[in-house]
C-alpha cells in the first residue's frame, strides 16, 4: 500500500501527460494527412489540370472528376468531388498529383453531424485550400526530403 501511495504521490508532481484539448493542441508532423484541400497558384488560378491521376489511383474510389477544355485551350475540372466517408487517408492522391493541387492538409477538426456534410465538392475543397494555404505550403517545403 505504501509503495502504491508513493507512485500516486510521485505522479502528482510530474508534468501531466494529457493536454487541455481543444485549448491546447499537440504538435503535428508536416506529413500529417488531414482534411483534403485543392490549392491555387499565387495568381488565384486553380492548380488542378484535371488529369484524373488522383481519381485513378484512389484505392477507395472516393474521388470523382469531370473535366472540360476552356476557351484558352487549358483543361480544368468542372467537377471535383471527394466522398470523405470513403477516404482511407492513404495520401496516394497527393503523391500522384503532378502539380501539388490536391493535398491532405493539417486540419483534423472537421467532424460533422450528417453524412451529406462529408461529401465535398470542388468549391468546398478550394475553400479549404484558400484557408490553409500558408500551413500547406510550409508543410510541403518541410517534407521535401520524402518526396
Ligand atoms: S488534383 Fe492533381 S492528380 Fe487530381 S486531377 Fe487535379 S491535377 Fe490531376
Amino acid at each position: 500500500m505504501v509503495s502504491g501511495f508513493a507512485v500516486t504521490l510521485g505522479h502528482m508532481f510530474k508534468e501531466p501527460a494529457t493536454i487541455n484539448y481543444p485549448f491546447e493542441k499537440g504538435p503535428l508532423s508536416p506529413r500529417f494527412r488531414g482534411e483534403h484541400a485543392l490549392r491555387r497558384y499565387a495568381t488565384g488560378e486553380e492548380r488542378c489540370i484535371a488529369c484524373k491521376l488522383c481519381e485513378a489511383i484512389c484505392p477507395a474510389q472516393a474521388i470523382t472528376i469531370e473535366a472540360e477544355e476552356r476557351c484558352d485551350g487549358s483543361r480544368r475540372a468542372t467537377r471535383y468531388d471527394i466522398d470523405m466517408t470513403k477516404c482511407i487517408f492513404c495520401g496516394y492522391c497527393q503523391e500522384a498529383c503532378p502539380v501539388d493541387a490536391i493535398v491532405e492538409g493539417p486540419n483534423f477538426e472537421y467532424s460533422t453531424e450528417t453524412h451529406e456534410e462529408l461529401l465535398y465538392n470542388k468549391e468546398k475543397l478550394l475553400a479549404n485550400g484558400d484557408r490553409w494555404e500558408p500551413e500547406i505550403a510550409s508543410n510541403i517545403k518541410d517534407s521535401h526530403l520524402y518526396r
